[in-house]
C-alpha cells in the first residue's frame, strides 16, 4: 500500500524512456497504471513489471480521442516525439501531426479526464513540457511551438480545475538519457561526423551546471512527488530540472 493507494493514473507514451519511468514511480506508489502508447508491445512489457494495464492508441489521430470519457485520477500528459529541421524544410504535415500529439491530445485527454476529477473532488494532470516549453532553440519549430502551448493548456487547466480539486503542472526537464535523445546524438554525431560523446560533451552539455544529462527516473521523482498529497498546493507551475541549463 503506497500514498496513490487506490488512485487511477494514465501515462502517455508509457512504454519507453520518461513515461515508462514515470509509469513505473506511480505504480511504486501505489497507483493502478494503465500505460498507453502507439507501441502495444512496449506499453506491454512496461505494464507487466507492476500489474498494469495498457491501452494502445495513436494519440496523433485526435479523431479517436474526440467523445472519450477516461475515469482516472492522475493524467501524466507524456508522449512526444521531436523533429530537427530548419523551418524552411519542416514538412507541414510533420508540424501538424506534432502539434495534434503534444497539444491537441494532452487538451482531449484533459477534457475527458476532468469530469470525473470534478465529480471526485481530485485530480492530478502532470504535463511533460521542457525547457523547450520556456525557451527556443532553432530548428525545433515544431517542438518548440508545441511544449509552449502546452504550458499555456496546463495553466488554463489549472485555474479552471483548482476549485474542483484539480492541480495541473508542467514538468521541464532538459536533455534526458531516453531513445528519443540517444537518436539525436546520433544523427548530429553523423552530421557532423563527430563520436557521439562529443555531441553529448560539446552540444548537449555545454551549458550545463552538472556536467550529464537528466536520467528518466530523475523527472519521474518530480513526477510522483507532484502526484502525491504533499504538492496538494501546487499548480500552475512549471518545474525544471536541467542541470543548470536554463540558469545562465
Ligand atoms: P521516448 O521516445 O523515449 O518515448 C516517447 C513515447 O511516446 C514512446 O513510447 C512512443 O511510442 C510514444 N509515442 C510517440 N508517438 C505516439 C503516438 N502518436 N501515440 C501514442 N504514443 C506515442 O521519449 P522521451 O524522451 O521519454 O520523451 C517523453 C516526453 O518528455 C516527450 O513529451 C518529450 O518531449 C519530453 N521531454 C524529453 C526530453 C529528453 O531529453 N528526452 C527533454 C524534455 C522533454
Amino acid at each position: 500500500m503506497g500514498e496513490l493507494a487506490g488512485r487511477r493514473a494514465l501515462v502517455t507514451g508509457g512504454a519507453s524512456g520518461i513515461g515508462a519511468a514515470c509509469a513505473r514511480e506511480l505504480a511504486a506508489r501505489g497507483a493502478e497504471v494503465t500505460v498507453a502508447d502507439i507501441d502495444g508491445e512496449g506499453a506491454e512489457k512496461v505494464a507487466a513489471e507492476f500489474g498494469g494495464r495498457t491501452w494502445q492508441v495513436d494519440l496523433s489521430e485526435a479523431n479517436a480521442l474526440e467523445d472519450l470519457r477516461l475515469e482516472t485520477d492522475i493524467l501524466v500528459n507524456n508522449a512526444g516525439v521531436q523533429t530537427v529541421s530548419p523551418i524552411t524544410d519542416f514538412p507541414p504535415e510533420r508540424f501538424r501531426m506534432m502539434l495534434r500529439l503534444m497539444v491537441e491530445a494532452p487538451f482531449l485527454l484533459t477534457r475527458a479526464a476532468l469530469p470525473h476529477m470534478y465529480a471526485q473532488g481530485y485530480g492530478r494532470i502532470i504535463n511533460l513540457s521542457s525547457v523547450h516549453g520556456l525557451r527556443a532553440s532553432a530548428f525545433k519549430s515544431a517542438y518548440v511551438t508545441a511544449k509552449h502551448a502546452l504550458e499555456g493548456l496546463s495553466k488554463v487547466t489549472a485555474l479552471e480545475g483548482g476549485p474542483h480539486g484539480v492541480t495541473s503542472n508542467c514538468v521541464n526537464p532538459g536533455y534526458v538519457r531516453t531513445p528519443l535523445v540517444d537518436k539525436q546524438i546520433a544523427d548530429q554525431a553523423a552530421a557532423h561526423g563527430i563520436p557521439e560523446q562529443e555531441v553529448v560533451e560539446r552540444v548537449m552539455l555545454t551549458e550545463n551546471a552538472i556536467k550529464r544529462l537528466v536520467e528518466p527516473d530523475e523527472v519521474a521523482s518530480l513526477v510522483g512527488w507532484l502526484a502525491s498529497d504533499a504538492a496538494r498546493m501546487v499548480t500552475g507551475a512549471s518545474y525544471t530540472m536541467d542541470g543548470g541549463w536554463s540558469a545562465r
